[in-house]
């Protein structure tokens, strides 16, 4: 008997970012605008919170659901930026990262043979995180022409129609597409109409530019059948960390709690104290950031025009999504990194509807920003 990955799981491609950062890793003087997280460190009050809870010797788990205290911040915290009303004893569960409640609810809420429509171009692991938990995929490719929006129209085409669930992102990676609030009480509408349960990706919330976010949850008939997934890697800077939190109806929390209990026991604890202070003390760096991020996607956006790359007006979270000149983007991003060390990732590693595009993160200093920009220019030219 020798070691093997099992059949679900060989099933599964090595990520397609990760082989590119491995390239990159092997060359000096590389500006990178393919990173997926912020270049800011978190707040510092946060880290101390940290810091001061190991100095407490609070190394212990904590209960399954995570901290109370931490719970009722996030209700909090959820109702006065969101409009979700959550209730902090049966309704939120603290996990290891958006990512590990998303694997969750994909194994507790779905069984093997269900399916499930994932609106893509999307975040890498949605299509993994399906297939680990046995569950078909049914593509949703959303369009270039609709700013990569999700349409009733491309729900319709896809099938998505016959799935039990629907998992999207918005404001999107990889795209920084964002849906306003009558564009999402269409996809409402639509969930409604067909029964669908809505996995609602709602990391970047709190990174949108030109208008509110609005949560699908606090549309009607929607927050029974939807599970919302946020966290503090992305507004707050704290990536490595791996906290986030699930919202839903006590039914889903608690079939996901079951899981989680026996995989995880509690998200990190030194995490939870952190996000604590997080959430008490550290908003005004969130707004800065946020408006630092604004700053650098009006430049890119700028000079994607100056360059005359066709990049849609990205709304939110940290990327834009230009139209890629070459016929084939991953050998575009490939030339661009080998001949002016700017490393973008081809859309192409975000599933359906991505390719023809590139993704390129402003999750990087203005000034980096501005000489990859300069080494795009003199690229293409
Ligand atoms: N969802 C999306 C859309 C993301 O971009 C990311 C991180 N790149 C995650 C989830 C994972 O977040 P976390 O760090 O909370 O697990």
């Amino acid at each position: 008997m020798t070691f093997e990955a099992a059949d679900r799981v060989d099933s599964v491609p090595p990520s397609g970012i990760r082989r590119f950062f491995e390239l990159a890793e092997e060359m000096d003087d590389i500006i990178s605008l393919g990173v997926g997280e912020p270049d800011f460190s978190a707040p510092w009050a946060a880290r101390e919170a940290a810091i001061a809870s190991l100095e407490r010797g609070q190394t212990s788990y904590t209960a399954n659901r995570g901290k109370r205290e931490l719970r009722e911040r996030i209700a909090d915290y959820e109702a006065s930026t969101h409009s979700l009303q959550y209730d902090p004893d049966e309704e939120i569960l603290v996990t290891a990262g958006a990512s590990e409640g998303l694997d969750l609810a994909f194994r507790a809420l779905l069984n093997p043979g269900d399916s499930i429509a994932i609106a893509q171009p999307c975040y890498v692991s949605y299509v993994p995180g399906a297939t680990f938990a046995g569950i078909d995929v049914i593509d949703v490719p959303t369009r270039a022409e609709d700013e990569f929006k999700l349409t009733r129209e491309v729900l319709e085409s896809s099938g998505a129609a016959e799935a039990d669930a629907l998992v999207y992102c918005y404001p999107n990676n990889p795209t920084g597409a964002t849906m306003t609030s009558e564009e999402m009480a269409s996809v409402a509408a639509f969930c409604r109409e067909h029964d669908l349960l809505v996995f609602a990706d709602e990391i970047y919330a709190d990174l949108t530019y030109e208008h509110d976010h609005t949560s699908i949850a606090t549309l009607p008939g929607m927050r029974e059948r939807t599970v919302v997934f946020n966290g503090f890697s992305k507004a707050f800077a704290m990536t490595g960390f791996r906290l986030g939190y699930a919202m839903a109806p006590l039914e889903a929390i608690e079939a996901m709690n079951r899981i989680h209990q026996y995989s995880m026991l509690s998200a990190p604890t030194t995490a939870q104290h952190a996000a604590i202070e997080a959430l008490d003390t550290c908003r005004d760096e969130v707004t800065e950031m946020a408006a630092q991020y604004d700053r650098r996607r009006k430049y890119v956006l700028t000079r994607f025009e100056e360059m005359g790359l066709d990049c849609f007006p990205a709304a939110g979270a940290f990327y834009a999504f230009p139209e890629c000149p070459w016929d084939d983007a991953g050998e575009f991003a490939e030339s661009l990194l080998q001949e002016e060390q700017v490393a973008v990732v081809p859309g192409t590693a975000f599933g359906e509807g991505g390719s023809g595009h590139l993704r390129v993160s402003y999750a990087t200093g203005l000034d980096d920003l501005k000489e990859a920009m300069a080494r795009i220019e003199s690229f293409l030219g």
